[in-house]
């Protein structure tokens, strides 16, 4: 992936799934007392071709697989528009596991249920593979599956859901943002998603608070 596609996506979740979650400008709390109320405010996913887009630059798809699944959406449109509905409400299920998690409440069995779906198929899709002295589950590296999207993302999100790193994960304080985040920090005390962006309007509001 090239540096500006990085830049341009902002792939700044620490893992896939939260780069997936990071995939809308941010969302919008309707209602202060349930925080999985809210509205999204500008998907990044226009078209399946933005999520073709995505795919290249988080690594899922090469340029090969790309250039397949493209060719298989500009034949099978409703198939695509599918497949991208899938994307969306996958990433709106992981998002609200995660804030529930967050906050310390019970996330919701019909999320659950859809990420236990989505992780179900990609299973199936998964094959042992032996290298360097070990054995892994893998994807075929040459699969150009438009799903392949979807399976890595959901994997991705049960991977940090049983693991230790559940603890780790965050959510940015800006004002409808939302995003989420793998703290790595050491003493874990990242708040923002970007500091040159949330983290620098807390900064500036601060400092106008100061000077009032
Ligand atoms: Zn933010």
């Amino acid at each position: 992936m090239s540096a500006t596609e990085i830049k341009k996506w902002k792939l700044i979740g620490g893992r896939l799934c939260f780069d997936l979650v990071n995939s809308v400008s941010g969302r919008i709390k309707q209602n202060e007392t349930n925080s999985l109320d809210y509205k999204i405010d500008a998907d990044k996913f226009e078209s399946f071709a933005h999520l073709v887009v995505w795919g290249k630059a988080t690594g899922i798809l090469n340029e090969a697989s790309a250039n397949k699944i493209n060719i298989f959406a500009a034949q099978n449109d409703k198939a695509a528009k599918k497949i991208l509905q899938r994307v969306q409400l996958l990433r709106e299920s992981i998002y609200k596991i995660f804030v529930s998690i967050i906050e310390g409440s019970e996330p919701l069995p019909e999320d659950i249920d859809l990420l236990n779906n989505e992780c179900t198929a990609a299973r199936e899709k998964q094959k042992l593979f032996y290298d360097s002295n070990k054995f892994f589950w893998k994807f075929s590296p040459d699969i150009a599956e438009p799903e392949s999207i979807i399976w890595n993302t959901a994997l991705s999100a049960a991977d940090i859901l049983v693991s230790d790193q559940i603890n780790r994960v965050k959510q940015c304080r800006g004002e409808n943002c939302g995003w989420l985040f793998l703290d790595t920090s050491k003493n874990g005390s990242r708040q923002w998603c970007d500091m040159k962006d949330c983290g620098n309007v807390a900064k500036v509001r601060r400092y106008r608070e100061k000077l009032k």
